[in-house]
């Protein structure tokens, strides 16, 4: 129903902050699978969290290296902007891969974040024809304990790949081919929904997947949502021009 899509695309059009077509865009309507990031995409990260996180990452790499707290987090700050992922850092200090991991889990998320009922909705009514598979640099028992604040249930989800499941954590791709092996379908039927160009957007476009950046603009991914709200509506569009 052509008309209907228009409908859509003017109701929904003033919320999308960009939406730039690919000449595969006559693909789009074969997406099937959705690959999330959790932390920062199913969620807005409040600075509150991610200070209280950066805080007791710091605090651990300063313990691990013997050096000051202020000296850890210089070095970190450097080598992050440099990499860009978080555990890659950390890998490259020299420190064990699961520090990041451990910094994340020890910060009490429900101080933070609580149940999101409009986040529930989006994932049981406007996109239940999908299928959902969660790709995350986070720890198995943190990702766990997020779905379980956000009030989304593990049932939701096709596999959930966490740090805990591969070798090498996003921005490599090994996570996103793990992904891929739990849906058994090609990379162009999966589009990869985050909130960080480097880990989340790039590596899955490598892949040849769709991607969507959320809650910002990006200009590497094929579509950016102002909010993650939003993912249904930019999908409905690439179905109605596809
Ligand atoms: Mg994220």
């Amino acid at each position: 129903m052509k008309s209907a899509c228009y409908v859509t695309i003017l109701h929904y059009g003033y919320q999308i902050d960009s939406v730039r077509m690919t000449s595969g865009a006559n693909k789009l309507k074969d997406v099937r699978h959705l690959i999330w990031d959790i932390d920062g995409t199913l969620y807005k990260s409040t600075p509150d969290l991610i200070e209280a996180i950066r805080h007791e990452t710091y605090r651990r790499i300063a313990t691990g290296l013997n050096i000051s707290y202020e000296e850890a987090r210089r070095k970190f700050l450097i080598l992050y902007d440099k990499l860009g992922g978080a555990t890659a850092t950390i890998v490259q200090l020299g420190l064990d891969r699961d520090l990041i991991q451990k910094a994340v889990d020890s910060v009490d998320k429900t101080k933070y974040l609580k149940p999101d009922l409009q986040l529930q909705d989006m994932f049981e009514v406007a996109l239940r024809d999908f299928t959902h598979v969660i790709v995350t640099n986070t720890s198995r028992q943190g990702t766990i304990r997020t779905l379980e604040i956000l009030g989304l249930s593990r049932d939701l989800f096709l596999g959930i790949v966490t740090a805990d499941d591969v070798l090498r954590s996003k921005p490599d791709t090994e996570p996103f081919e793990r992904a891929l092996n739990i849906t058994g379908d090609p990379a162009g039927q999966h589009v990869s929904i985050g909130d960080r160009e480097k880990v989340d957007i790039t590596p899955a476009k490598m892949l040849g997947m769709k991607t969507i950046f959320v809650w910002g603009t990006s200009q590497v991914a094929d579509a950016s949502a102002s909010t993650v709200y939003d993912v249904p509506s930019v999908l409905k569009r690439w179905k109605c021009w596809a």
